[in-house]
This record gives structure tokens, sequence and C-alpha cells, in this order.
């Protein structure tokens, strides 16, 4: 039984995000990048899955620029046997659907029986690749899982909805993506990262694919939010923040 989690290399979510001075797109000059964490969460899950017994081998695979071989080396890290990245220019513009039918290609070439994906990656915020690759190959998909059971062939994900939990069950192969509460990802121990850089990652020029880039969507600009226009006020008792509020002094 194969696993394939899909990675996607965003900036630090612990990073002030600089949009560039022409609004062309956010800085990414030596800005420090991590793992996607809901893709963190899906290798996790993955490893964990493997280590029960109930999995033989997790690869990792991403689309990205020369910079993903650091991302999926953490992702092998974190326990996962192999890596596979298929590279492009930083110049090339990819949209969800570019990126799902590359994956697709992926799919019908390693054949896994199960696929994970993050629910979003939380730098474009997009939340359609898993949608869009399960269509893609027809397979049957379960979106933002909190829990993940595999008996056999059979597999049962639990899903948070609004206003309480469901519980699908459906056949491999399958597409799964990651919600924050499925799991709490491991920090990668030296001697695994150390085990990491020896880990097979084969690269695969995105020339190399059957593939032209759709061209659909084209990023206009890109812009900071509106700073807020009131300024914090510190109040020393609820009485001054009454009165306050009576003579709309605070919002
Ligand atoms: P999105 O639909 O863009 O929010 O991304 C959803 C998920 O698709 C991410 O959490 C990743 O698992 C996967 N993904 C997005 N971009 C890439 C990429 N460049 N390479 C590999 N996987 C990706």
């Amino acid at each position: 039984m194969k696993i394939l989690v899909a990675v996607k290399r965003v900036i630090d979510h612990n990073v002030k995000i600089r949009v560039k001075a022409d609004g062309s797109g956010v800085e990414l000059a030596n800005v420090k990048m991590a793992i996607n964490p809901f893709d963190e969460i899906a290798v996790e899950e993955a490893v964990r899955l493997k280590e029960a017994g109930k999995a033989t081998e997790v690869i990792v695979v991403s689309i990205g620029d020369i910079g993903y071989q650091e991302t999926l080396r953490s992702a092998m890290a974190i326990g996962a046997d192999r890596g596979i990245l298929v590279q492009r220019s930083g110049e090339l513009t990819l949209e969800p659907l570019d990126i799902a039918r590359l994956l697709q290609q992926i799919v019908e070439r390693e054949q896994p029986d199960l696929i994970l994906l993050g629910k979003q990656a939380i730098d474009d915020d997009c939340n359609q690749i898993g949608q869009m690759l399960s269509a893609l190959l027809d397979y049957p998909q379960a979106t933002f899982a909190s829990q993940v059971k595999l008996e056999g062939q059979s597999l049962q994900v639990t899903r948070e909805i609004d206003g309480g939990l469901e519980t699908l069950e459906m056949p491999l192969p399958a597409v799964i993506t990651t919600d924050l509460r499925l799991n709490e990802p491991r920090y990668a121990t030296l001697p695994n990262i150390m085990k990491a850089k020896k880990k097979t990652l084969d690269i695969i020029d995105i020339t190399d694919m059957d593939f032209t880039p759709l061209g659909q969507i084209k990023t206009l600009s890109v812009s900071e939010p509106k700073k807020r226009a009131g300024q914090c006020t510190l109040l020393s008792s609820a009485t001054e923040l009454v009165s306050a509020l009576q003579a709309k002094e605070v919002i």
C-alpha cells in the first residue's frame, strides 16, 4: 500500500509578509520558507499509517523550483521514504488546475492507493487542488479530514463540518485533504534530518512532462490590507469603558 503526499513550500507562518513595491506579488528574496502546515500534517498522517503497518511506502511530491528540494528533505526527515520534484523555473506561473494536472500525471506513474494533500496552502488560500485532483482521477475524496481510519481496502474519514462531525466510508484509491486537528506533526530529530539527506529525491524537469500551462488566470495586483483606522486606547476600568462607549470614543 503506497501513499503519495503533495507538499507545497510556503513562507514560514511566523514571517511578516511584505508586498513587493511594484504590487506584482509578495517578497520572497531572503525570506524563511517552510512546508505548508496542512501538508506537514498530511506527511505525519502518512508516516503514522506506515508505522502502524497499514502502508509500505510514503512518497512526497512537489511541483516547484529548486528551493523545493529543501522542503522535500524536511518531509523525508518526518519519515517519508522518497521524494519527487517536478522542477519548474521560478518565472513560470502555474494555476491550481495546472498543479492538479501535473499531480495527476505523477499519480498515474506511481499508482498510489491513497493520496494526501493539505486542505489549503496558507499562501494563496485556494483550497482547490485536492478537489480538482480527485475529479481528474475520478477517485472518491474526503476533504478537511480530522480522523483517518484505514482497514484493508476500506477507508473511513471523519470530517469537521458546521455543527458536528461527518464520517464517510470509501474504497481505495482515494484522495484526502487534511484539517488542523488530524494530528500534531512531530519535530524531525537530527538523526532523521541526516538520514533524509540520503533518501532518493527524483527530479523531473517540467519540460519532460506532457504539459502546457493553461494560462487562464493572471494576477493583476497584490496589495496589503488597509491599515486600521482607529488606534488602540488603553482604559483603566470598566466604568471608563462604559463612558467612552457612550461618548463613542471607542469603536
Ligand atoms: P491549494 O488548493 O492551492 O490551497 O492547495 C491545496 C494543497 O495542494 C496543498 O496543501 C498541497 O498539499 C497541494 N499543493 C499545492 N501546491 C502544490 C505544489 N506546488 N506542489 C505540490 N503540492 C501542492
